[in-house]
């Protein structure tokens, strides 16, 4: 449900190269939601405290991004987009989307990304035993995650279409 005095806050999460940026690039064109990259917003706005040299990623300062959107996600209207969910805080979210991709699909997605060995495996190891998904069960009411497939076009855009449809339900004024 729709906190009542505040806009919808989605949260669509997932393993790298589920499809979450280009789900939610979709979902912000097609509603009056915005987009949120919680990657992109760490790296332009610093929140971090440097880059992971074994990782090869910028060490999330969790604490600096919950300061950064309070205010923002406090007001409503966002679709966030991020490969973890269990730091943001739990009063945030109406919805938590976890993308979920086929093996072979995603390990030809991130190879093409130019994933190679250590973090190639590490994040087809994590699609495969749903990491996920578990951490979006722990960290929210379980009737608010939503596990949506994301190997194919038409999935995409069939999950496009179930979000939308979600906020006529819930935040009917948020949909163009
Ligand atoms: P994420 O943000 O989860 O890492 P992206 O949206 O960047 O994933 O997608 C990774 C790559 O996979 C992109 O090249 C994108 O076009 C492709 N892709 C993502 N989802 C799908 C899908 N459902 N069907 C086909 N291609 C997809
Ligand atoms: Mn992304």
């Amino acid at each position: 449900m729709v906190d009542g005095q505040r806009g919808p806050n989605i949260l669509v999460t997932g393993t790298p190269g589920t499809g979450k940026t280009s789900t939610c690039a979709l979902l912000a064109q097609a509603t009056r939601l915005k987009h949120v990259n919680i990657g992109e917003l760490v790296k332009e706005k610093e929140l971090h405290d440097g880059w992971d040299d074994q990782l090869l990623c910028h060490i999330i300062n969790e604490d600096l991004v919950c300061d950064h959107l309070e205010e923002q996600m406090s007001a409503g209207g966002n679709v966030v987009d991020y490969h973890g969910c269990d730091f943001f805080p739990e009063r945030w979210f109406d919805l938590v989307v976890v993308l979920q991709a086929k093996t072979a699909v995603l390990y030809d997605r991130l190879a093409n990304r130019g994933y190679m060995d250590e973090k190639l495996h590490n994040n087809i190891q994590c699609e495969i035993f749903q990491v996920l998904l578990e951490e979006a069960r722990e960290s929210y009411k379980e009737e608010i995650v939503m596990p949506l497939p994301s190997d194919t076009i038409e999935d995409m855009s069939n999950n496009v279409g179930a979000l939308k449809e979600w906020l006529r339900t819930h935040a009917p004024s948020y949909v163009i």
